[in-house]
């Protein structure tokens, strides 16, 4: 038996894993290769609603209930599905001799499909990581949540919770924190007034993205009443003050760093080529490149999502690390692979090759409540219109990873959830 193995089981992992399963079935080798997806965590976790699952008052839904609505089990995505799933920390990536090193076992792979994603880059500032809350997983969202609402429920009667990074992520749970006031007053039945606050390193918040977005984003986040810090470096960061580049000091009570993300250690020491991030270098085809020519790559290695880089010949810029790449990337990694296996087989004298094309994803900003900003080709649309998009694109991104009973009930839920959080105005 040879193994196709997927490293992560974030967007591009699913993703390759699904296309994998799809294809693979059809072809006559299929008891020859098994596909193994292996994660540290036992679940897919949809982070487009991180901030929401963060924002949501405990009278609205539980723990488990707002685990169901934005992590999702291997196990039932895979259900009936000729993927198995290893729950292991995956600790080196033997690409010489083929083998995948786990915390329990070892997995020898033909292909490979390294699909780890970004862990959360505090740019080796002091004091930084001790002081500072992330948002990357189910479990940060909660402890975030419980932190707000603990210090509400102790009877703070003003919070300040500064969050660093004014990128889409540090934006949806600005303006969702801000939001989120009222009601938290009314749950704890204390008076709590929060103050939010973005400190962004750039001259605007969300760098990067159309300046009609940025504009509407920031009139938008000055109505509900969040404070942006423009053009100022976090240089250090104490248990109750962060001191900026230019010296100033700001009191927090919660930091969130939703400031960056890099490369994680495990794909940073494989001898394949990266850029000065420590991302991947891939190829068309999504296939890393050896960083010598004389080394021995041990099968094939295919790197997606915020894992890998490759150039938008358009932009002159890396493809941007968000869900939609990593998606497209799995798939066409996918596609590669079943391509490879036939041509290993001699079951096709056409061999295709996919190759990936970088373009602009479409994109939504929420800033609160029912309102959002979305950027489609060349349009942008803001309000509520732009809410109701964000939510068919999730029910859409549900319906591709299970099966639509499964998909709607998943989304009615969150949406009857969410709704009540995300108040209109
Ligand atoms: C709060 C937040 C909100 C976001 N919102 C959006 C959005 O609205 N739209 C959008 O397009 N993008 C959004 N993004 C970005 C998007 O989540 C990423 O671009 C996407 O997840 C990348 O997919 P991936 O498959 O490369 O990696 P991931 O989805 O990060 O998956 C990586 C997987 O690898 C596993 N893993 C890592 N290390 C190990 C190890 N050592 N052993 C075993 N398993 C390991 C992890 O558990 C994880 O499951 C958001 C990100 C965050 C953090």
């Amino acid at each position: 038996m040879k193994n196709i193995v997927i490293l992560g089981g974030g967007f591009g992992g699913v993703q390759a894993a699904l296309t994998l399963e799809k294809k693979l079935k059809k072809l006559r080798v299929k008891n020859d290769y098994e596909i193994i997806l292996v994660d540290k965590e036992p679940h897919h976790t949809f982070t487009p609603l991180l901030y929401e699952a963060a924002t949501t008052s405990k009278n609205l839904a539980d723990y488990v209930e707002l685990k169901s609505l934005v992590s999702f089990p291997f196990a039932e995505l895979f259900k009936d599905k000729n993927i198995r799933v290893v729950n292991d920390v995956i600790l080196h990536i033997d690409t010489a001799e083929g083998l995948v090193h786990l915390k329990q076992s070892k997995i020898r792979f033909e292909y490979l499909v390294v699909a780890l994603g970004a862990e959360t880059n505090y740019f080796n500032m002091f004091g930084l990581e001790e002081n500072a809350l992330p948002l990357k997983t189910f479990m940060d969202a909660i402890r975030l949540r419980d932190a707000i609402w603990r210090r509400a429920e102790e009877g703070a009667e003003r919070l300040r919770v500064v969050i660093g990074g004014g990128g889409s992520t540090g934006v949806e749970l600005a303006s969702e924190i801000k939001e989120w006031t009222r009601e938290l007053q009314e749950e704890v039945n204390k008076s709590c007034n929060i103050d939010v606050m973005i400190i962004e390193g750039s001259k605007n918040i969300l760098p990067g993205f159309d300046g009609r977005v940025v504009r509407k984003v920031e009139k938008r986040l000055k109505k509900i009443g969040v404070a942006i810090v423009r053009d100022e470096k976090v240089d250090k960061v104490t248990q109750k003050d962060i001191i900026l580049e230019s010296a100033e000091k700001i009191a927090y009570d919660i930091l969130v760093w939703a400031g960056g993300v890099k490369a994680v250690p495990l794909t940073e020491k494989m001898p394949l080529k990266k850029e000065k991030r420590g991302r991947i270098e891939i190829m068309g085809g999504l296939e890393c490149i050896p960083e010598s020519p004389d080394l021995k790559i041990y099968g094939k290695i295919y790197a997606v999502g915020d894992a890998a880089c490759i150039i938008n010949p358009k932009t002159n810029l890396p493809v941007p690390q968000v869900a939609r790449a990593a998606i497209t990337q799995g798939k066409i990694a996918a596609k590669n692979i079943i391509e490879d296996i036939k041509k290993q087989n001699f079951l096709s004298k056409k061999i295709k090759q996919y190759v990936y094309k970088p373009m602009n994803y479409p994109y939504i900003v929420p800033v609160g409540g029912k309102y959002a900003v979305a950027k489609i080709g060349l349009i942008v649309i803001s309000g509520l219109l732009a809410w109701i998009f964000k939510g068919v694109v999730e029910l859409n991104y549900f319906l591709s990873i299970m099966n639509p009973f499964k998909a709607l009930k998943i989304w009615l839920h969150g949406l009857r959830v969410f709704i009540q959080n995300d108040r209109l105005g």
